[in-house]
């Protein structure tokens, strides 16, 4: 008889990401032949630049595919920090620069470093769906701050400043937003980042979106006024160059915390895969037109389903200001409860129209689905014709039930 696996408390404290979970429900349909149009995964649609590609297949024919230095080559630190000064007007030294495995390991292994039980991390809601479980999985405690529509969901420096306890030691700000695409403007950003001096609470800025803004300029916390000791910069290569599957990101901390982080990945994962690295090298210290191509395709593509979105009867949408999400709200036509939450509205999407779209739950705003437009017009346009099909089928269906 097979013993019975014990997890730890840290693993049973945590979930599975629900937006894969949705994207792997959708596969599943895919697999059995259904036309599948996927609102669900957060991922560019376009390929990764070819001169990306090149420093890649570059890397492998010289050889560079062995273990490198934890915190990631030297060329590859100079060039992010470089990078960062030019976007930014940041002063970061290679020394404070750690690349990682996806902007994500940058949060996780950051918090690691930071968050002991007791802990209190701010995390503003809606929020991206890993933030609380990181939090978890450290010991800490996630406080949430929930943001209002009303104010497209950007984050004030007043709810900071009240949700602040002695025991808070982070927040974690992610402008432009992943789900509503709410960007907090500069002004208000630098008073948050007031309020967390004052406090002495670490700002982690999740700036994996950043060159997708609409209205405005891409921008750094950390480039404001004596912001670096301060701040945590969580970058990613993932969105802005179209390289998720690469896995290359980074943090700029403080030399002891990045010190930290790259003791932890020593433990770890050793260090981000060498080939990656040099991907991320190319990328870096070369053109960026890409980025404005792909920039000018989501507006196009933002306006059509922002539009298409509100057409529907009683739902309401906010104007994403950056990212590539829309994030309507459905409470409305949930209230005659013929469906009883967003995780439901999800699942008959999925299973009546082929639609996949993630459940508001998931980032802490029931009410809500989460669409990626980071999909082709065509799937757009086919994906709101079916939404207009479900909704009038439901109201069919709610009319055929009354009478
Ligand atoms: N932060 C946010 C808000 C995200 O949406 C994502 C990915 O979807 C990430 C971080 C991590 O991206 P990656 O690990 O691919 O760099």
């Amino acid at each position: 008889m097979s013993k019975e696996i014990q997890l730890t408390d840290r693993i049973n404290r945590i979930v599975a990401s629900p937006a894969l979970a949705v994207a792997a429900e959708a596969e599943k349909f895919r697999q059995s032949g259904a036309d599948v149009v996927d609102f669900s995964i957060g991922e560019p649609d376009f390929p990764t630049p070819d001169h990306i590609k090149q420093a890649a297949i570059e890397a492998i024919q010289s050889n560079k595919t062995k273990y490198t230095a934890a915190a990631g080559v030297a060329p590859l630190r100079q060039a992010i920090v470089k990078w960062h000064a030019a976007q930014f007007g940041t002063a970061y030294e290679p020394a404070e620069c750690v690349a990682t495995t996806g902007g994500k390991h940058a949060l996780f292994h950051t918090i690691c470093c930071l968050i002991a039980a007791g802990d209190e991390v701010l995390i503003p809601a809606p929020y991206w769906v890993s933030f609380p479980d990181m939090v978890k999985y450290a010991g800490g405690t996630p406080v949430i701050i929930e943001t209002r529509a009303a104010e497209n969901f950007a984050l004030t420096a007043a709810q900071v400043e009240a949700a602040i306890t002695e025991r808070t030691r982070l927040i974690i700000v992610n402008s432009p937003n992943n789900p509503t695409g709410a960007v907090i403007p500069r002004a208000e950003y630098e008073r948050i980042l007031d309020v967390c001096r004052r406090h002495n609470v670490m700002l982690m800025a999740d700036e994996c979106y950043s060159h997708f803004v609409y209205d405005s300029e891409p921008f750094s916390v950390a480039g404001a006024a004596d912001a670096k000791p301060h701040v945590i910069v969580a970058g990613s290569c993932s969105k802005t160059f179209s390289m998720t599957g690469w896995r290359l990101g980074y943090a700029l901390a403080p030399k002891p915390l990045a010190d930290g982080i790259a003791k932890l990945q020593s433990q770890s994962v050793s260090n981000p895969t060498s080939i990656s690295q040099y991907a991320a090298l190319g990328a870096l210290s070369g053109p960026m037109d890409t980025v404005g191509t792909m920039l000018a395709e989501y507006r196009r593509r933002r306006d059509r389903i922002v539009a298409g979105v509100r057409a529907l009867p009683g739902v309401t949408c906010t104007e994403p200001q950056g990212a590539f999400y829309v994030f309507p709200n459905f409470e409305a036509r949930l209230a005659d409860r013929s469906v009883r939450n967003t995780t439901e509205l999800a699942r008959l999407l999925l299973e009546r129209e082929h639609i996949a779209a993630v459940p508001g739950e998931a980032f802490g705003a029931p009410g809500h689905l989460r669409f990626s437009y980071a999909t082709s017009m065509d799937r757009i346009e086919e994906g709101l014709r079916r939404l207009a099909r479900f909704f009038a089928a439901n109201a069919e269906r709610k009319a055929g039930s009354a009478s």
